[in-house]
């Protein structure tokens, strides 16, 4: 890939982070997206199911909505979206639906990833084409806001885990793309990465490590876990 365009990817995914962020500041699980088109950013959202109590408020949603308030859904077919944290099944198949042109995502859903962490709805026959998924870019970021928000929620919690566990992991095992899931893998360059070590806490033996295929009790990949977090379940019960 030229220079010139992962630039442009990053810049975006760093929108998306952005948004990640913010949802992470009033307690939703911290998953950010936009959606570009010609260069523009014409949509944004981030995970909205707790504050407003309904479960399909995700990210990409939100997106959707903003963008056909101005726009027919024909517009799908030239965007491109950027989000935090694969899509999960139900935003997947939205996704296919609306012929989204293509999608760059973070970290994978292991627990409801519909673009290639559970199912392969994006290249799944069907009668809208499928779309192409490239998944990596700022990953560690994505996974540590994750493990950021379930680190918030153990220390809210009525009985607090043990301290053990409210420590924010900080080592994120390298992730390699497996075929069959269809997803074209796009590392972020050396230079651009942060190394995870977003919020600066200790660090201790990863015991809750992440490695985007298995699911690990809730701490980095784990999406679901919890009452704050029931948001990306939906539909997948
Ligand atoms: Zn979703």
């Amino acid at each position: 890939m030229e220079a010139e365009e992962m630039q442009k990817h990053l810049a975006f995914m760093r929108q998306a982070l952005e948004m990640a962020e913010k949802a992470l500041a009033i307690d939703e699980v911290p998953v950010g997206c936009v959606f570009v088109k010609d260069g523009q950013v014409i949509g944004r959202g981030m995970n909205d199911t707790n504050r407003s109590l309904c479960g399909t408020r995700h990210a990409e949603f939100l997106g959707i909505q903003e963008i056909l308030k101005t726009n027919t859904e024909d517009v799908f077919r030239e965007v491109d979206l950027y989000v935090t944290v694969e899509p999960c099944i139900m935003c997947a198949s939205a996704l296919r639906q609306l012929r989204i042109r293509s999608v760059y995502f973070g970290c994978l859903n292991d627990r409801f990833g519909g673009c290639g962490g559970v199912l392969t709805l994006h290249s799944d026959k069907a009668p809208e084409p499928a779309y192409p998924v490239y998944g990596g870019l700022y990953r560690e970021q994505a996974i540590m806001l994750l493990r950021r928000f379930y680190i918030q929620e153990n220390e809210r919690a009525p009985v607090p885990t043990a301290k053990k566990n409210r420590e924010l992991k900080t080592e994120i095992v390298p992730w390699s793309v497996d075929d069959k899931l269809g997803i074209i893998p796009i590392t972020t360059p050396q230079t651009e990465s942060v190394n995870g070590s977003v919020s600066g806490t200790d660090t201790e033996a990863p015991s809750a490590t992440t490695n985007g295929a298995t699911t690990n009790g809730g701490s980095a990949n784990g999406i679901t876990n919890g009452a704050k977090s029931n948001g990306l379940t939906i539909g997948t019960a």
